[in-house]
């Protein structure tokens, strides 16, 4: 693998997760390229799942797509009302995710952007609110009252508080969904929610997850409606994500699958970025032509021996658990 194999580092216009470069590796298979890419805080036994994904990549064994596009939210970041509404008039999507209990902020705040936000969306579009787990259960009951009504509605909350207990005893007490994001990192996690009734929607993310498949056969095992998140993948990454939310066999809200603008480059020559609020579902993985073209776009020797070792680890693991 290893002379087919390119190491990425992708500068990003904003700090996300702590990082302002996004790293990875990318090689071919018989059946496409592929992506693997779990984030540097991440151990050993965590990233399994994400080389399986890549080698599902890399074989071409998705599924067969079931719709031609997949509907896209737009992402909201802790701004002011007024960034907040150009932010969702220029995506073109219908539905918005609005980031909310940012540290620095006070509720006020997040009212006023989600005011904002379903005024650029007009009475028809979808406003969604993700709390990253930030809020205490009190704390996120009495906010999503309060911003419900802002909203004039919200279509979900997502991850209102950290842990899967919480999230139950959040959703028992109010009327607006709970969609599960942060609580589900590994291929059990899902199967906990739904056992503790913790959500209303599930947000799956296909390379922590183990692959396409693996994520199809979570849905339909939990059955719960899915929503489909990036877990911030270049477009080679992406097609993949995009391979899931074209096959889940039904597809109720739009995906978080505009995170390609959050990079400077792309590796790939015709970068996966929605349009009118949609992307389309491709027949293979993109073509990482800019990286090997543009050496600016690859990772510096040592990350780049960083990664192989990191994989070489991995692998070593798989052994492990035969
Ligand atoms: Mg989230």
């Amino acid at each position: 693998m290893t002379d087919r194999m390119h190491v990425f580092s992708l500068p990003m216009t904003t700090r996300f997760r702590g990082i302002t470069e996004r790293e990875g590796l990318v090689f071919e298979g018989a059946g496409g390229w592929a992506e693997w890419s779990p984030f540097l805080d991440y151990g050993t036994p965590e990233i399994e799942p994400w080389l399986r994904c890549a080698e599902e990549a890399a074989a071409g064994d998705w599924p067969t797509p079931v719709r031609e596009i997949v509907p896209v939210n737009a992402t909201v970041p802790a701004v002011g009302p007024e960034r907040a509404h150009e932010i969702v008039t220029r995506s073109g999507c219908a539905t918005a995710k609005v980031k909310v209990a940012d540290p620095g902020q006070s509720l006020a705040d997040d009212i006023a952007r989600v005011e904002a936000v379903r005024d650029a969306l007009g009475p028809a579009g979808r406003v969604r609110i993700d709390v990253n787990g930030l809020w205490a259960v009190d704390e996120a009951i009495a906010a999503i009252r309060v911003l419900d009504s802002a909203a004039g509605g919200l279509e979900y909350v997502e991850q209102p508080c950290p842990t899967v207990e919480e999230l139950a005893e959040v959703r028992r007490k109010v009327a607006v969904p709970i969609a599960a994001d942060e609580s589900i990192r590994r291929a059990a996690d899902p199967y906990r929610v739904r056992d503790l009734e913790a959500a209303d929607v599930a947000v799956l993310k296909v390379q922590p997850l183990g692959g396409v498949r693996a994520c199809l056969r979570i849905a339909e095992d939990i059955g719960l409606p899915c929503v489909v998140s990036s877990a911030l993948e270049t477009s080679v990454g992406m097609a993949a994500v995009i391979a899931l939310a074209a096959a889940l066999p039904e597809l109720p809200y739009a995906c978080g699958l505009g995170t390609i603008s959050m990079f400077t480059e792309d590796i790939a020559a015709a970068p996966l970025l929605p349009s009118g609020g949609v992307l389309p579902v491709l027949p293979v993985s993109p073509v990482p032509e800019r990286l090997i073209a543009d050496p600016r776009l690859r990772a510096a020797p040592e990350r780049t021996e960083f990664w192989q070792r990191r994989l070489a680890d991995v692998l070593a693991y798989r052994e492990t658990l035969r």
